[in-house]
């Protein structure tokens, strides 16, 4: 069964006196295990696509559902807990806190739903080993490599054993080699969790390396066609 679901969504913004439609009827559904890259260019609407699937914005119609349950209808300490528990992000900029080491930033968000600190701490640096940046873990955000900063970010986002990971040009920041190998961490870690992940990314040679690719036409998600 999918893990996440968005059925039928429409979403327009307003844009002086008009509307433009990003999606309009769109369908989508993600199943646990599955990589899927989302290709399409600048101003199409990942982003929006990427924020409605993780309820960090509601569509003006249509459902998102996550795990089977349909959050149209959730109100915002529900959607808040799914956020938290089954959705991972990982944006272009890592985000991280900058006052924090990485181990810190990777224990956090397990603090907020209420682990103990000495297993979230556990967690924490099993990931960051798994990430390969282990060795970084007293270090602060602005003391690690662009890559390193990643490969937190990632484990941030996974701390939690999220069902759905939604990444938002993840290595959009990173030179094409730090790239690579920031791919290759993202992906063994999907591939050896069962997590579902969405990528937007605009690397082509990244995109081919997951099961399939999708764009956005039309306002419909769409499989991409070379
Ligand atoms: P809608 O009516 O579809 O909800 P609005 O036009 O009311 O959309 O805009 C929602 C919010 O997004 C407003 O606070 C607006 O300032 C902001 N916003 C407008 N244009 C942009 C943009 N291009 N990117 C990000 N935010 C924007
Ligand atoms: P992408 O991630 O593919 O670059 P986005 O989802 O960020 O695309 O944006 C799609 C389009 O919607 C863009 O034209 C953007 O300016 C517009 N947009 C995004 N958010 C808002 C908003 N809150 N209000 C108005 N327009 C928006």
């Amino acid at each position: 069964a999918a893990v996440l679901e968005l059925k039928k969504i429409e979403r327009s913004y307003r844009q002086g006196a008009d509307r433009l439609t990003i999606l309009q009827d769109a369908d989508f559904a993600l199943v646990p295990g599955e990589m899927v890259a989302l290709v399409a260019p600048s101003g199409a609407g990942k982003s929006t696509l990427l924020h409605l699937a993780g309820l960090l914005e509601a569509p003006d119609a249509g459902e998102v559902v996550i795990g089977g349950r349909a959050c149209g209808r959730l109100n915002d300490d529900q959607r808040t807990a799914i956020r938290r528990n089954e959705i991972g992000f990982v944006y272009q900029f890592h985000h991280l806190l900058p006052e924090f080491t990485a181990e810190e930033n990777v224990m956090i968000p397990q603090m907020v739903t209420g682990m103990a600190p000495g297993e979230a701490k556990g967690r924490a640096l099993q990931l960051l080993d798994y990430l390969r940046v282990g060795h970084r873990a007293g270090h602060r955000p602005a003391e690690l490599s662009g890559g390193e900063q990643q490969r937190v970010a990632i484990a941030r986002a996974v701390a939690n054993a999220p069902r759905v990971l939604l990444a938002d040009e993840p290595t959009g920041n990173l030179d094409p080699v730090t790239a690579g190998y920031v791919f290759d961490a993202l992906e063994a870690l999907v591939r050896q969790s069962g997590l579902a992940a969405l990528i937007a990314t605009h690397n082509h040679d990244l995109a081919r390396r997951m099961d399939r690719v999708v764009t956005l036409e039309g306002g419909k998600v769409v499989p991409f066609r070379h």
